[in-house]
C-alpha cells in the first residue's frame, strides 16, 4: 500500500503573507494597528477591537511550549515516518499561541513551559512550515 501524501495547506486570501514569510523562513503574525495586540491565527479584523487596521509583523520565534501530546499512532497516514512526533501548542513570546510540532528533540525531556525556538521544514516548493525545537 502507498503512503499517502501530506496534505498542504489551504490558503486564505488574508493568510496568504504568513505562508510567504515561511517561504523565506521567517515567522510573522498580524499585529492591530489599533490596539498594538498580537493577533494569530490570521484574520480579516481584530478579536480584541474589531479593528480591520492590520499589518503584518516578523516576531521573535521564540517562545514556551503551552501543552503537547505525542502521537504514537497513526496508521496508515501520510506522517507515520516521522512517527513519534510531537503536537503543540506554542506560546510566542508576543503572546499569541500557535499549533505546530516541536522537532529534534528528546520526547522524555518534553515539559510544558519548556523554552523553544522556530526552525522551518521545507513541505513543498510553495510550502515551508514553521515548526519549534528546543533552545
Ligand atoms: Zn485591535
Amino acid at each position: 500500500m502507498d503512503t499517502p501524501k501530506k496534505p498542504v495547506p489551504i490558503v486564505n486570501p488574508w493568510a496568504r503573507p504568513f505562508w510567504d514569510a515561511a517561504r523565506e523562513e521567517r515567522l510573522v503574525t498580524q499585529r492591530c494597528k489599533d490596539c498594538d495586540k498580537f493577533i494569530f491565527y490570521p484574520r480579516i479584523a481584530c478579536p480584541h477591537c474589531f479593528s480591520d487596521n492590520l499589518e503584518w509583523v516578523e516576531v521573535s520565534g521564540k517562545g514556551t511550549i503551552y501543552s503537547f501530546t505525542v502521537v504514537e499512532n497513526n496508521a496508515p497516514s501520510a506522517f507515520i515516518k516521522e512517527m513519534p512526533y510531537v503536537v503543540a501548542i506554542i506560546k510566542l513570546e508576543e503572546g499569541v499561541q500557535m499549533l505546530s510540532n516541536v522537532v529534534e528533540c528528546d520526547l522524555d525531556e518534553l515539559h510544558c513551559d519548556m523554552p523553544v525556538e522556530i526552525t522551518f521544514e521545507k513541505l513543498t516548493d510553495e510550502f515551508t512550515l514553521p515548526k519549534f525545537r528546543p533552545v
